[in-house]
């Protein structure tokens, strides 16, 4: 149930009553989900909350969190309520249009960063179902003389995406242009990289409610076989070989059981030196493959 914060209410006490009413509700992480909350929803930073605990509520502040702790509550995740989220250890927003960046995405981050080890190179990248862009806007941040092109079907990603490139100080070196996979543009590229929607269709109602009910369903749903976007984009490549520049690459972030899947399919393809990179977890994340030689 949701606690009722009266606006005379310490900050400190409030927050105790929001960790008891998350673990009595079952969410894994309630003093941190609480804390993030509460600074959000009061205006404060974590220092703040913590150094000015014993300051009462005020009326806009015990609204605000009330309304924020019933959100949480019913389901929603912090990211969605606060609308924002950190990726790469930059802030990124978010709308209803892109997925909350998950720290898995940072091993396709990482592996993108090994395909371009020269870090000012002047580079061209693509990235494929931006969404909240920060997959290209982390790249960017490491390569300082790249520009990128984010691609995305939602033109409220895009909005998303061009505001958080500009928040993170790489807008004039990003575009973000509407697009089906690679149908919008013509390279050459040093690296394509993407995110695609990969779950199967018929596993999507088995996800968790945070994410079945929050992340919008074309960054989720990747068809029957979970493998549509896949086909798509590396059909696209290896019809189109001038999209890739001499030594460029294309990293892939896969579910944990489509590394085989995933390879098959590239080396069908024509595509050489696939690679898989593993996440914190262990788990394959992330296909990383070049074009065959006899396609450049
Ligand atoms: N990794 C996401 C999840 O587990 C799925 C993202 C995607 O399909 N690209 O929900």
């Amino acid at each position: 149930m949701t606690p009722d914060l009266s606006p005379t209410l310490a900050r400190d006490a409030a927050l105790r009553r929001l960790v008891q009413a998350f673990a009595a509700a079952g969410i894994a992480n309630p003093r941190g989900e609480a804390r993030f909350l509460a600074e959000h929803a009061l205006g404060l930073s974590a220092a703040d909350l913590l150094l000015q605990g014993r300051t009462p509520l005020g009326a806009a502040g015990a609204q605000a969190l009330e309304a924020a702790a019933g959100r949480r509550l019913a389901g929603e995740p912090v990211a969605r309520i606060v609308g924002a989220w950190e990726f790469w250890g930059l802030p990124f927003a978010l709308s209803p249009e892109t997925l909350v960046p998950r720290p898995d995405t940072e091993t396709l981050v990482e592996a993108s960063l090994r395909l371009l080890p020269e870090r000012d190179r002047r580079l061209r990248l693509v990235d494929l179902g931006t969404g909240s862009g920060c997959i290209m806007v982390a790249l960017l941040h490491e390569r300082p003389h790249a520009f990128g092109i984010g691609l995305d079907r939602s033109q409220e990603a895009l909005l998303t995406a061009r505001a958080n490139a500009a928040a993170n100080g790489v807008g004039g070196r990003a575009a973000f242009l509407r697009g089906s996979w690679l149908d919008a543009v013509s390279g050459p590229f040093d690296l394509i990289v993407s995110n695609p929607p990969y779950i199967a269709s018929g596993v999507i109602p088995t996800l968790q409610a945070e994410v079945r009910g929050h992340d919008p369903m074309a960054a989720l749903d990747g068809g029957t076989d979970g493998l549509d976007a896949y086909r798509a984009i590396l059909a696209g490549i290896a019809r189109r070989p001038g999209l890739l520049a001499p030594g460029g690459a294309v990293a892939l972030e896969i579910g944990y059981d489509q590394a085989e899947a995933v390879t098959d399919l590239a080396e069908a393809a024509g595509f050489r030196e696939i690679t898989l990179a593993h996440d914190l977890a262990g788990q394959a994340r992330v296909v990383t493959l070049r074009p065959s030689l006899a396609a450049i």
